[in-house]
């Protein structure tokens, strides 16, 4: 039964982390020196794809890695871990690439805690320029009334 809690706490304690690790990540490093992939996010999409979609791949390697160790060593706790940057990964991608960017048909948002996040990351597009950006985060952000109030400080209408 403890085995239980301490997997399921692993797993979560994964999935918590990787939504200050992808809001870190948008922050500083595809508004950073990655930005030469996450532009291509921030402009109409040309094709099924774009070369921000590359950071899916980069990001799926630790994931795969962590399950790997989990099941091939004595490293056990790693498999809960890979299991949660996974789940994180898949709520992530139904979320931005279903929910706010339609790459595929989803049903409509029907809760509160869902349209806030959508609003909120319609909001981090509304600027499509390196610096100046709102709202990194993803299953996380701050209410649409303060990003409202931060776009308007820098001059943008939302
Ligand atoms: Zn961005
Ligand atoms: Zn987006």
């Amino acid at each position: 039964m403890f085995d239980v809690i301490i997997f399921a706490g692993l797993i979560l304690a994964a999935f918590a982390f990787m939504e200050g690790f992808a809001w870190f990540t948008h922050r500083y490093v595809m508004h950073g020196f990655m930005w030469v992939w996450h532009k291509s996010h921030h402009e109409p999409r040309e094709g099924a794809f774009e070369l921000n979609d590359l950071f899916a791949v980069v990001f799926a390697a630790p994931a795969i890695v962590a399950v790997w160790l989990g099941v091939n060593t004595s490293l056990t706790f790693m498999l809960p871990i890979g299991i949660g940057i996974t789940a994180y990964g898949a709520v992530y991608f139904l979320f931005h690439d279903g929910l706010v960017h339609r790459r595929w048909p989803m049903p409509k948002a029907r809760s509160a805690y869902w349209k806030r996040l959508i609003q909120a990351h319609r909001f981090h597009h509304a600027v499509n320029t390196r610096d100046g950006c709102v709202s990194y985060g993803f299953l996380m952000a701050p209410p649409v009334r303060k990003l409202k109030e931060q776009l308007k400080a820098r001059g943008v209408e939302a």
